[in-house]
């Protein structure tokens, strides 16, 4: 497909396409689409280093190892990764390598990509990775964009697209207010499914962006917005392929003829959900999700802080309320300088200096939006009917007034285009798609985040502000912070947009990564989650008594996948096969993401 026909071609629309747009969003996906290609200059490039294959087999064993593979699978549902790379955008996304690389793109790549149709059909893959031992990856949708989208950690990995095909809700229970779901169910595609049977008595909860996998985002930890945002903690019961082939049940999955897998998380003995999260360890195929009761009535607010140095009393403001359940969502303390980007126009209609934007400039155009000039905008949602909501919004109102120069922001004057509705869909449980909008602040944009957890505290909010300012000017980067606020913790998300088609704009976002990650390291912040290049970095800042817990993962890796097939690297974690031979992505290693060879057998 040229350059021109992937700008020129429609939207792929749900039901058709199950990563597709609902049709509610479809004119805006369209819009989107349009401003996304208008600013690309990236040409989709010949392939320099084919044919892909990963170390540890010989090519032609390799090519045989698939002939097979088509033989089991038919052959349409085997793909070599051999055409030039398509980066897409959000809605056609590419499964073969990270749209948004922030190394060369021909580096983090799938030398092939298989598509299973069901439980029996994953479990045969894994049995033959196992026979000829190679890397396999798994990706529900592969849109965990800023962490490395559909991308494999090891190069030449055969990726497995669990939801092309296995894309089906098995199940969504008005009762129990729960669901079932295979990889390939979006958030678009289980609002949708929800809306269809009537079922307005219940809410789904929602990312910032609604195209990913609920199981991908679940299992990968990531939030929404509603007080059902922590996805993790939301989910009941598993089903998945071991590294060996095997297929578990976890929780009252384990019981035959129970009815409450997706009810009673827990089941009987160790819980082992855990290690399926953020691991290597297992291939989810089937996932329980709560959903939740529609509160009866809700109601957005934003208000907004004018200095930087608010930051700190707000966040003292926050903790109890949040704490409380005053303010009842993952609610975002977000940046002016993001709130501008959010606007959609790229950096240079404002600034075509190179450094970051300063200060004054942010300033003047935020002084010209419907919201007004600020520097910390809050954008919250009060739950439950009338009456209730005033109680909260109220308490809410009166402590946040007490920040001079603290503004709520009346919201039926804004414009219905303004970013805050956008908030006010998603924190009322509607996927939507304006989140993309920041991504175009550069040509070619793309996105890669740092993601440290902290208390909800205004010495923690403020350490983690400076440390990252200063990070970015040193860089010469542009900062877009935003601290989305849990319940006893917070995350403070920056993602760090450049041009994926600059070289020295890709190195210089990995250099500031690289340093960020460290230094909050050094304060005793964590990562909550983080990109591919930089798993082995993060993974290594949890070091507690001579990195116990690693150990302890590696321990785990090498009983439940002794051929170290499965994912190896993913979160940091190296089966025994490709340890001691400079496989670990870190400053020193630069940007090259492979090894050594692997082991003999
Ligand atoms: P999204 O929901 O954002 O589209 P992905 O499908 O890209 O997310 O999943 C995020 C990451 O989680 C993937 O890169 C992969 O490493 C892991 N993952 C996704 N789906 C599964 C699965 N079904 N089993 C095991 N790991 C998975």
């Amino acid at each position: 497909m040229s350059f021109a026909d992937e700008a020129n071609s429609d939207v792929p629309t749900l039901p058709g396409t199950h990563s597709g747009i609902p049709t509610y969003l479809l004119e805006k996906a369209r819009k989107e689409k349009e401003t996304v290609f208008e600013t690309r200059t990236k040409p989709i490039n010949e392939r320099q280093r084919l044919p892909v294959v990963p170390q540890g087999i010989e090519r032609d064993d390799f090519l045989k190892a698939l002939a097979e593979l088509k033989g089991q699978l038919g052959a349409e549902h085997v793909e070599v990764n051999d055409k030039p790379l398509r980066d897409g955008w959000y809605m056609e996304h590419p499964n073969t390598h990270d749209m948004m690389t922030i190394l060369d793109e021909e580096e983090l790549v799938a030398s092939a990509v298989v598509y299973p149709s069901n439980t029996e059909e994953v479990q045969e893959i894994v049995r033959w990775a196992n026979k000829y031992r190679i890397p396999i990856f798994p990706i529900s949708m592969g849109r965990n964009l800023g962490y490395g989208g559909a991308a494999p950690r090891v190069r030449g990995s055969v990726t497995i697209d669990l939801g092309k095909r296995m894309n089906k809700i098995l199940d969504i229970n008005p009762e129990d207010y729960t669901c079932l779901v295979e990889p390939g169910v979006s958030f678009y595609a289980l609002y949708e499914a929800i809306q269809e049977k009537g079922y307005d008595h219940m809410w789904i909860d929602s990312p910032d962006l609604g195209g990913g996998s609920v199981l991908g985002n679940t299992i990968d930890r990531g939030v929404g917005y509603t007080p059902y945002g922590d996805h993790w903690a939301c989910h009941s019961g598993l089903e998945v392929v071991l590294p060996t082939g095997e297929a578990i049940r976890t929780g009252m999955g384990a019981l035959p003829g129970n009815n409450t897998w997706q009810s009673f998380p827990y089941g009987f003995g160790p819980y082992s959900d855990g290690i399926f999260s953020q691991s290597n360890y297992g291939i989810v195929t089937k996932m329980g999700m709560t959903l939740m009761p529609n509160p009866g009535g809700y109601e957005s607010f934003l208000y907004t802080f004018q200095k930087e140095e608010d930051l700190a009393p707000l966040m003292e403001i926050i903790r109890p309320l949040r704490i409380s359940n005053i303010l009842e969502n993952v609610a975002q303390v977000r940046h002016v300088t993001q709130a501008i980007a959010a606007r959609g126009l790229p950096r240079a209609t404002f600034f075509s200096s190179s450094g970051p934007i300063p200060n004054n400039i942010i300033h003047a155009a935020a002084a010209k939006t419907p919201v007004g000039d600020h520097t910390w905008a809050y954008y919250g949602m009060s739950y439950g009917p009338a009456h209730i909501r005033a109680h909260k919004l109220a308490l809410v109102d009166s402590e946040f007034l007490k920040i001079p120069g603290a503004k709520k922001i009346d919201t039926s004057t804004l414009p219905p285009d303004e970013y805050f509705w956008a908030r006010d869909r998603v924190a009322a449980g509607v996927p939507d798609i304006h989140e993309l909008r920041w991504v175009n602040w550069t040509p070619n944009g793309a996105h890669i985040a740092f993601s440290p957890v902290s208390p909800i505290r205004g010495t923690d909010a403020t350490a983690l502000f400076a440390l990252g300012k200063a990070a970015h000017d040193k860089y010469g980067i542009d900062f877009f912070p935003a601290f989305c606020v849990g319940l006893r913790e917070m995350h403070l998300i920056v993602e760090i947009v450049f041009d994926r088609d600059d070289v020295k704009a890709r190195k210089a976002a990995l250099d500031c990564l690289r340093d960020l990650v460290d230094e909050a390291a050094e304060l005793g912040y964590g990562e909550y989650r983080t990109h591919l290049v930089l798993m082995d970095q993060v993974a290594k800042t949890y070091s507690w008594n001579d990195g116990a817990i690693m150990k302890f993962n590696e321990k785990l890796k090498d009983a439940l996948d002794p051929n170290g097939i499965l994912a190896p690297g993913r979160c940091g974690i190296w089966p025994k096969r490709y340890r001691g031979r400079g496989w670990e992505m870190t400053r020193d290693s630069g940007m090259g993401s492979e090894g050594n060879g692997v082991a003999a057998d």
